[in-house]
């Protein structure tokens, strides 16, 4: 699951990349460069790059264009995770083809990364009945819980708590709600 302050960032960058305001989505994926970690930041200082590299072109600052560019393409490096909808090996491909494209003094032509394969729903909403009153009752179920996952909750009609049990097999999330002394 992406940190919120990667979702912002990418979900403006992204916007104003494809409206092919460099400089713009530049800053917005810099914003959450300097404050996410790890793959996240990778990925993001990747983005910086590509969209710093597109601006330096459209300013006729061929070299700083390449060198940007060549930065990004050393920091992808292997990254196969997918990052909230982003694919890191459509990232990888979008910049190799900048990167073509400079070379060959073609017009720049950057294309979005592909959107990666992601779980539909992220969390489902589940008919109970509670164990103690028999109140008909919704249990929302975050989808990235593990299976096995416990969770405890409280009944909305009779404030007693059950605990929620989740068992997932594949895509197929199975829930059942028990009463805590059983
Ligand atoms: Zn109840």
């Amino acid at each position: 699951m992406a940190s919120p302050a990667f979702h912002l960032s990418c979900t403006a960058g992204r916007r104003l990349f494809e409206a092919r305001r460099f400089h713009a989505a530049h800053d917005a994926f810099e914003e959450g460069w300097r404050v996410c970690r790890g793959d996240e930041k990778r990925v993001l200082q990747v983005l910086v790059l590509w969209a710093a590299a597109l601006h330096q072109h459209e300013r006729g600052r061929g070299n700083g264009a390449r060198r940007l560019l060549a930065r990004a393409l050393e920091r992808l490096g292997p990254v196969d995770e997918r990052f909230d909808g982003l694919d890191a090996d459509s990232l990888k491909s979008c910049v190799i083809d900048t990167w073509g494209q400079l070379i060959s003094g073609e017009a720049l032509s950057p294309r979005w990364p592909a959107e990666a394969d992601r779980p539909a729903r992220l969390s489902l909403e589940h008919d109970a009945r509670c164990p103690y009153c028999a109140q008909p009752v919704l249990v929302t179920v975050e989808l990235e819980e593990a299976d096995g996952a416990r969770c405890v909750d409280d009944c909305p009609c009779c404030g007693r708590q059950w605990a929620v049990h989740v068992r997932r097999d594949g895509n197929d999330v199975a829930v059942a709600v028990h009463r805590l002394d059983a």
